[in-house]
């Protein structure tokens, strides 16, 4: 296989990093999970579309630029090697739109991905519920079928930017009947619509990352189905492997953070041969090898495969990837990494360090995971 880019990728590449030395914020952006943030962050979307950057591998009737997936690769890389902001819209390009091209009508592609692009329109993922993280099939929403459309009711939690975003997507039970898997539809809705409360819970710093989302007989017209009513199980499953193998965490993410590493390790004295420099080491090498591997999913995609169980092997090994990114990190940065204040560049890996925590727990856990890769990819008895 040539990985070794053709002219073409390599003048985008240098287009989209020209554009982003002149283009991104001066200072960092305030927290996107304050309503200052997340409205600058928004902003900032704005400026990425108006240059057609934010939805480089989209059709360019939605905003895109007919971009391989190599090339987003390219601008993901890009991207994360300049320090560019967080993508306030990520649920829905990363998630939802992937999910629309799959399973989405004509219409709804019009309709909803040009706001999607510009972040007119910031999507929430209202899956999880109380009695429902893991075990997804025992949702208890519901959405009762009335004239044009479906009323919502239940709670939804842990719901990532809901706190400030305008839409959401999420699976009821259509069908109280049918069997757990069976008997869901993938319906969208307008998280300001008559009988929605949005109930912000605030992290330990404060801040408020993630929602409830309460629906007492929420209005959401049949034009809001994606897939067909009862088919809301595979549809969601098609927008986990999205979130789990390829669009969430691009692997510019995991080589961007080697690299500070490896900058931390030059500053910091390191010696080569030390346990530390072999976990620095260790760090480039899982990047390097996580950006073959999405090589190869992007290959297979080409070739008109899907994504399927595969998925859940990039989930744990982004996720485990990045811990150690991190925890090497606070072992360089020694006592220092106590301090919010760490000094040059090395102020945001206790963030990143706390983040990347939750990252064998979102997007379905590192165990569940691992029995989906026990039973559908090894075919281990269950
Ligand atoms: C940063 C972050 C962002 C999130 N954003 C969203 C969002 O935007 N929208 C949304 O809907 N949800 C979101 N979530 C919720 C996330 O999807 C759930 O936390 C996750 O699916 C786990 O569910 P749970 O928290 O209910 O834990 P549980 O399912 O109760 O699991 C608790 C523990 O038991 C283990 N466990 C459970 N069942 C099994 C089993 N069968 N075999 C082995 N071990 C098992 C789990 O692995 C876990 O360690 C987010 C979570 C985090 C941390």
């Amino acid at each position: 296989m040539n990985l070794d880019h053709d002219p073409p990728t390599g003048a985008f590449r240098a287009e989209v990093r020209a554009w982003l030395a002149a283009s991104l914020p001066p200072e960092p952006l305030p927290s996107v999970n304050t309503a200052e943030g997340f409205a600058r962050h928004r902003e900032w979307e704005r400026a990425l579309a108006d240059a057609r950057l934010a939805v480089v591998s989209w059709p360019e009737r939605y905003g895109g630029r007919d971009a391989s997936l190599i090339e987003w690769l390219v601008f993901e890389e890009e991207y994360h090697r300049a320090g560019g902001p967080v993508r306030v819209g990520q649920n829905g390009l990363f998630l939802l739109a992937p999910t629309l091209f799959a399973h989405g009508t004509a219409e709804q592609l019009d309709r909803l991905l040009p706001p999607m692009a510009r972040a007119d329109e910031v999507w929430a993922q209202a899956w999880s519920e109380p009695g429902a993280g893991s075990d997804l099939a025992a949702i208890r929403s519901t959405a009762v079928r009335t004239e044009g459309g479906w009323l919502l009711s239940g709670q939804k939690t842990w719901s990532s930017r809901a706190a400030f975003a305008d839409r959401a997507f999420g699976l009821f039970r259509s069908d109280t009947g049918a069997e757990r898997h069976r008997g869901l539809t993938y319906l969208m809705f307008d998280l300001r619509a008559p009988g929605v409360t949005v109930r912000p819970i605030a992290q330990l710093d404060g801040e408020p990352g993630f929602a409830e989302i309460f629906l007492d007989d929420v209005f959401a017209g049949d034009a809001d189905v994606i897939g067909d009513p009862g088919e809301g199980w595979r549809v969601a499953m098609s927008t986990a492997s999205h979130e789990r193998g390829l669009s969430l965490r691009s692997p510019g993410r995991f080589l961007a953070a080697a690299d500070r590493l490896i900058g931390l390790w030059r500053r910091s004295g390191g010696q080569d041969g030390s346990a530390l420099g072999d976990q620095v080491a260790d760090a480039w090498i899982g990047a390097r090898a996580y950006q073959l591997h999405t090589f190869g999913t992007v290959a297979a995609l080409d070739a008109g495969g899907t994504l399927g169980a595969e998925a859940s092997l990039g989930k744990v090994f982004w996720s485990e990837l990045d811990v150690r990114i991190c925890e090497t990190a606070l072992d360089l940065l020694g006592p220092d990494a106590e301090l919010l204040d760490a000094g040059e560049d090395d102020d945001h890996w206790q963030a990143a360090y706390l983040f990347s925590l939750a990252g064998p727990i979102y997007a379905g856990t590192n165990e569940i995971q691992r029995t989906v890769i026990a039973e559908r990819l090894l075919g281990l008895p269950r």
